[in-house]
């Protein structure tokens, strides 16, 4: 979609407004892109309705021009996307990976985290595959089979992380039983249609990407390259989250946040710059960026004045 040799991305779930941790993920692409003269976009990940909350996808733009976080281009929304998730999807059916699971919840629990593979005799049928209104719900979800193989990626923050795909994760759903297609599928897709370079987003996703390079192997896409950073934790060491009501960011002094975030950054900003406007605190920011400067930890405590 462009010709830049950085393209990145923040690509938020509407799933509430942003938070801290939620900021410190848009800031540091941002950061990153823009110290790389790059392109950055957004993407709006509204492809799961039951976990959404209306009106946030218009709040977390809001929320990014408050604070100077300006992007390129416009915001591609999945869910205007769903056709090219059902041609991926059948890609992969027609290279013979996909399978319809019938196992129900309570089965797939108790066999713990792996998938055991029980469905893994199955093919699929066209209706499995088939672009049908997203409410309806079917029987089966589709999985995609995977190898006995360990994936490897250098991550710019976390260094070499692998994971074998069949021994810790298992065969995994593209498309749920709920007829949504799953985020892996998703983000796979997207990231190569917007011709994104560098992901650069929070820890938690760390154990997803093997299985998002393997996809990438499957469609024929090119790998980015990865830069996972730690989330913030609250004092009892819960991940913020949407879901687990983290404080809204506040949004009388926008400065004071950002200067947080450069600061859980590792950038140690001078006190004085709080006093800023947000452009130049950004544009401090943007000079001072070095990716070797984030923590390589899993976590950090919010800070005490959040
Ligand atoms: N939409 C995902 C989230 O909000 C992030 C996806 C990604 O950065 O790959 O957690």
């Amino acid at each position: 979609m462009t010709g830049s040799s950085y393209v990145g991305r923040f690509a938020p779930s509407p799933s509430g407004p942003l938070h801290l941790g939620s900021l410190l993920a848009a800031v540091a692409s941002f950061l990153d892109a823009r110290a790389h003269d790059g392109v950055w976009l957004v993407r709006m990940e509204d492809i799961d309705p039951p976990r959404e909350q209306a009106g946030a996808a218009d709040e977390i733009l809001r929320q990014l021009q408050q604070f100077g976080l300006a992007w390129d281009n416009d915001v591609l929304f999945q869910s205007q996307r769903l056709d090219a998730y059902a041609a991926a999807l059948m890609q992969l059916a027609n290279e013979g990976l996909c399978f319809r699971c019938e196992c129900t919840r309570s089965a797939l629990r108790e066999n713990g985290n792996v998938y055991s593979g029980q469905c893994r005799h199955y093919g699929v049928s066209a209706r499995d595959l088939q672009y049908v209104d997203k409410d309806s719900s079917s029987d089966a979800a589709v999985r995609v089979r995977v190898p006995r193989e360990t994936y490897s990626l250098l991550d710019r923050v976390q260094g070499s992380y692998s994971q074998n795909l069949a021994s810790e994760v298992g065969d995994f759903v593209v498309r749920r039983k709920d007829r949504l297609f799953a985020y892996q599928l998703a983000v796979v897709v997207d990231d190569a249609y917007q011709g994104i370079t560098d992901i650069v987003r929070g820890i938690d996703l760390l154990e997803s990407t093997p299985r998002q390079l393997y996809l990438q192997e499957c469609l024929g896409y090119r790998t980015p390259r990865y830069a996972h950073l730690p989330i913030i934790v609250d004092a009892a060491g819960d991940k913020l989250s949407k879901q687990s009501f983290a404080p809204p960011l506040k949004s009388e002094r926008p400065q004071e946040q950002l200067h947080q975030c450069l600061d859980l950054l590792g950038l140690s900003p001078p006190r004085t710059l709080i006093d800023s406007s947000v452009d130049t605190i950004l544009a401090w920011g943007i000079e001072h960026w070095d990716i070797q400067a984030v923590p390589k930890l899993a976590t950090l405590k919010v800070p005490q004045s959040s």
